[in-house]
């Protein structure tokens, strides 16, 4: 007989399965958290952050299916539309970062600050947020390129992976 509560855990096991396991620095536990002997691991062995296998702020599970075979952690939340903590993470060391740049002026650094926030968020002004990136990145010079490379590579669609970075 299939009560009501069977059909509640039924559906709970499903979506168990369909969770990725990722620390919130975002690095990739497991991404099929239910099917793993990794699944019950509460902390990274890359960097000892807690790991979570759903949203913070909605409690929806993490998808598994984002991408395809190079499975990237997923930016946003698609329940809830909140960044997940890597993302927040790496906005904020590029923040950090940009602030460090004293070839920038004090003004140039915080439109820096919000071309990244602009190209992490992919809304309809990429192309200018791509443009003034590319432009303050080039004149802080030194590794800011390398560096922010580095930070955004993994919190970027593809689509601004490719344009920026070409892979
Ligand atoms: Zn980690
Ligand atoms: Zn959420």
């Amino acid at each position: 007989m299939i009560t009501s509560s069977s059909v509640e855990e039924a559906s709970l096991v499903a979506e168990a399965r369909d969770s990725a396991l990722i620390c919130t620095q975002g690095h990739v536990i497991t991404r099929w958290m239910a099917y793993s002997p990794h699944g019950d691991r509460r902390f990274c062995e890359e960097c000892g952050s807690p790991t979570l296998s759903s949203c913070p702020s909605c409690g929806a599970p993490i998808p598994s299916d984002a991408g395809n075979y190079a499975y990237r952690p997923p930016r946003f939340c698609r329940a809830c539309g909140a960044p997940y903590p890597w993302t927040e993470a790496a906005i904020a060391a590029a923040h950090a970062y940009a602030d460090t740049l004293h070839r920038l002026s004090r003004q140039e650094r915080e439109l820096l600050k919000g071309a990244i926030t602009d190209l992490v968020r992919d809304d309809a002004g990429r192309q200018g947020a791509a443009l003034r990136y590319r432009a303050l990145v080039a004149k802080a010079g030194g590794a800011a390129w390398d560096v922010f490379h580095d930070i955004l590579v993994n919190v970027v669609s593809e689509a601004i992976r490719r344009s920026l970075y070409g892979a």
